[in-house]
């Protein structure tokens, strides 16, 4: 009995050049992992986790959904 994996065409880097991670979890994970860090003396932190059309990963972002300035 062979069993046979459907290999899901992802590329393993994205051309963003961005860290990419696989699924939403991963991505959250890292998040929370970032923001236990807590680097309070730096202003750019990922705050949020979005789907990379381009390679069908996911990514961490620091840009906020309002940027009032
Ligand atoms: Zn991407």
């Amino acid at each position: 009995m062979s069993r046979r994996r459907t290999r899901y065409r992802v590329p393993t880097r994205c051309p963003t050049g961005k860290v990419r991670f696989r699924d939403r979890i991963a991505a959250t994970l890292a998040l929370a992992t970032i923001q236990r860090q807590g680097r309070a003396d730096r202003d750019k932190t990922e705050t949020r986790a979005y789907r990379c059309p381009t390679c069908a990963g996911w990514h961490l972002t620091s840009q906020r959904p309002r940027v009032n300035r």
